[in-house]
């Protein structure tokens, strides 16, 4: 394990310190409070893995401003590109006009998009903008109107996203009626199988359960535009779907002429060890959408689609900002380090040591149930019991604090998982200090056996 200092946190004042404090009452005061935040950390400023509060508190960063700062904070490359984009043109809308920054992006884009070259882009501000677009993408070029999502999806909050996304039913109270025509079906969690089947055994029941639970019985296929999925569900708790499920998926979907689109949002740019985690998977999708990492921290969303399945006529869909210059500038940058710095070996390499490390502590620990994941997207699942598997919530909710209290910024996702997304240039050294800091609250929290 690596003692070197440049690799740990530092924390001066307990969090929250008097200065982050000021800041926290005046978010209760003036901010809607629709957020669910597991810990107050203000954030002042970040410089590659670490990110620092108001009180001078530094964090070592796990959540990579939730899987966004993939090459780190303030990236030398990155930030050159914004300033000098900023000083020559920081927006004309690309809804009405043309500039090179948005155009070079999405050739860029068709060089690595998982469909092959034949792609178009459009450019939105975010992840749910990319996953709006593409529903209207969908409905517009199939002429169909029924929709396909899974359980235990995110999709976004805008009420076309949300009515696909099902991962916790407050994202939804008091918000209907709902985009009509969209219907779910079971995730592959073989973790927890909606099913209780076992994956050794299965055959994928799961996709067998479209045909036979919906398409024989009331959804006509022929009038269904997309399936959108996320390959590794994301809020969903980290979850992978299992190798050659995909493949499944397609043969079904394609034999009924019907789009697949893939939300990588979370997964995309590199996240897994490859540019989009649907790679793993060996298939081809008609539609992906993309935000979170693609813009160094800039607002930026892509829905990128099969040629044919892009027509859409003038005037009929567009976004006053979506393409900023800026962010686009930023986004060449970002795509520019990742093939420079070779990020997807480094992430192929160190998500496999994480995982590793990570499996040591599920041996010392019975609190952690799961350990799944591809790359540096890795969910670690917390449970009373290993065979009860019941959610383990609220210990979640006291290690996600505690680990703060000691420098370490990691958050959950799903029930009662630790969601492990650090920036992409992540080192061996960085993790280590996560496990042995992780490993000493585990230990607090559970009276674990071993060390
Ligand atoms: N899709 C996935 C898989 C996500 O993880 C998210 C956000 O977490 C979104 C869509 C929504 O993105 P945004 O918050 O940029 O709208």
């Amino acid at each position: 394990m690596s003692n070197n200092k440049q690799f740990w946190p530092e924390i001066k004042v307990e969090p929250p310190g008097p200065a982050a404090e000021k800041v926290i009452s005046q978010d209760r005061r003036y901010v809607m409070q629709s957020f669910a935040r597991w810990y107050p950390m203000v954030a002042e400023k970040g410089k590659g893995m670490f990110v620092y509060d108001k009180d001078g508190n530094k964090y070592l960063d796990f959540n990579a401003g939730i899987a966004v700062m993939a090459l780190g904070h303030s990236n030398p490359q990155v930030t050159k590109a914004i300033i000098s984009q900023t000083r020559k043109l920081t927006h004309y809308s690309f809804t009405d006009f043309l500039y090179e920054p948005a155009v070079a992006l999405a050739e860029k884009l068709s060089e690595i998009a998982p469909q092959g070259r034949n792609t178009k882009a459009f450019f939105g501000n975010s992840g749910a903008e990319a996953n709006e677009a593409m529903i209207k993408a969908a409905r517009w070029s199939t002429k169909r109107s029924y929709i396909l999502a899974f359980t235990g999806s995110f999709h976004g909050r805008t009420l076309g996203a949300v009515s696909l996304t099902a991962s916790k039913p407050v994202q939804r109270r008091g918000f209907g009626p709902l985009l009509p025509g969209v219907e779910h079906v079971p995730f592959p969690y073989c973790y927890r199988c909606p099913f209780a089947l076992e994956p050794e055994s299965c055959g994928m029941y799961c996709v067998d359960y479209i045909q036979e639970q919906l398409f024989d019985k009331y959804l006509p296929a022929d009038e269904t535009a997309l399936f959108l999925a996320e390959a590794i569900q994301g809020e969903g708790g980290y979850v992978p779907a299992p190798d050659g499920y995909f493949g499944k998926l397609k043969r079904l979907l394609d034999a009924n002429d019907i789009p697949l689109g893939i939300d990588e949002v979370q997964s995309g740019v590199g996240r897994t060890g490859k540019w989009f985690a649907i790679e793993h998977y060996g298939v081809k999708p008609d539609y992906i959408s993309m935000a979170k990492a693609l813009a160094g921290g800039l607002p930026l969303g892509v829905l990128l689609g099969r040629d044919d399945l892009m027509g859409l006529e003038p005037g009929s869909h567009a976004s006053t900002f979506g393409g900023n210059p800026v962010a686009c500038s930023a986004a060449n940058a970002v795509l520019g380090q990742i093939k420079e710095l070779k990020i997807l070996k480094h992430v192929a390499d160190v998500g496999d040591y994480l995982k590793q490390r990570l499996v040591e502590l599920q041996d010392r620990f019975p609190l952690i149930g799961d350990v799944r994941g591809k790359g540096l997207m890795i969910g670690v699942e917390l449970v009373r019991d290993p065979k009860s598997k019941e959610p383990a919530d609220k210990e979640l909710a006291e290690l996600l604090l505690r680990s703060w209290k000691r420098g370490l910024a990691i958050i959950g996702s799903g029930r009662s998982v630790l969601r492990f997304a650090p920036p992409l240039i992540v080192q061996k050294g960085h993790i280590d200090c996560a496990i042995e800091l992780l490993g000493q609250e585990l230990k607090s929290i559970e009276g674990g056996r071993g060390n």
